[in-house]
């Protein structure tokens, strides 16, 4: 790798709650619904898989596409079979095409069960790539990832020599691995370690998790799961999942702006006689609650 450069960035202020949408799917673009938040992440990885859908984004850009107001952040954490498709000249057409406000820097694999020279050489790409994306126009998202606590602390420590301030932690895989209380703990001590060594405020975003984390330093949340969920009948409350035939919440009334004084019961009602409205009803409902539930963990 040649020498890095460095770029003075400002933090980009996350929002404690930023929910994903899935840009295929209409029924989760909220804010044609009535429910106003500041911003949104868009996955590239639903473009990606999605000719028509990218040709048709592409030429109108994200902000017309979807009609949203707000900071449009991409997304570039995706399946790792996608990873390797995409070389540098291809993230910027796209960048330059879709026109987010901001995006992560691209994503990389690395399996705590690999030989460690596949993860390192994973590693050495990802600061590469950041490297590279500093001759972007727009802000940047920093990665925080690797296989171990080593690769972690030096991914971030050279992102933040290059001027990174903002990071995003992928975490849905590392949860489902039970590895993410092994990993999470070590980057927040890293991310502390380099701020105060550089006098520069980081902040940190989780990403792809649908619950509150146990540590304060987390600044932010980002995820999909308030609209997968109710695709599955499953309805929040307080920030927790719970069906909706749980006897525990099943006649509390929501006063969310979605319900309005509908209790889970009417809710199933309303899915057996209109079943579309019914869903985007309890979309609604899970982004709201948690919107608010992650509001209150501050
Ligand atoms: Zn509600």
């Amino acid at each position: 790798m040649s020498s890095l450069s460095e770029k003075s960035m400002a933090k980009i202020g996350f929002e404690r709650f930023i929910p994903q949408i899935d840009i295929s799917d209409k029924k989760s673009w909220f804010w044609r619904h009535g429910v106003e938040l500041p911003e949104i992440f868009v996955p590239l990885w639903q473009l990606l898989v999605n000719e028509t859908l990218l040709a048709e984004v592409s030429s109108k850009g994200l902000h017309d596409f979807l009609g949203f107001n707000g900071r449009i952040f991409l997304s570039m954490v995706m399946p790792d079979e996608l990873i390797d498709k995409l070389r540098l000249e291809d993230y910027f057409k796209l960048i330059n095409d879709l026109r987010p406000d901001a995006t992560i820097i691209p994503d990389n694999y690395t399996y705590v069960d690999d030989p460690l020279f596949l993860s390192w050489s994973q590693t050495v790409k990802l600061i590469s790539f950041a490297n590279d994306f500093l001759k972007l126009d727009i802000p940047l998202i920093g990665m925080v990832k690797g296989a171990n606590h080593l690769q972690i602390d030096w991914a971030i420590k050279k992102q933040v020599e290059m001027g990174y301030v903002s990071f995003a932690m992928p975490a849905r895989e590392l949860l489902e691995d039970n590895l993410l209380e092994d990993l999470l703990p070590g980057a927040i001590m890293s991310l502390r370690r380099v701020s105060k060594r550089t006098r520069r405020d980081l902040e940190l975003l989780i990403y792809g998790v649908g619950h509150r984390l146990r540590h304060k330093e987390i600044n932010s949340y980002s995820n999909l799961s308030w609209f997968l969920e109710a695709k599955q009948g499953h309805y929040f409350k307080g920030g927790k999942l719970h069906s909706f035939k749980d006897p525990e919440i099943r006649f509390e009334e929501c006063t969310c702006e979605a319900c309005g004084g509908m209790m889970p019961q009417e809710l199933i009602d309303l899915m057996l006689s209109d079943k579309e409205l019914g869903l985007k009803t309890l979309a609604l409902h899970n982004l709201l609650d948690m919107n608010e539930a992650l509001k209150r963990g501050r």
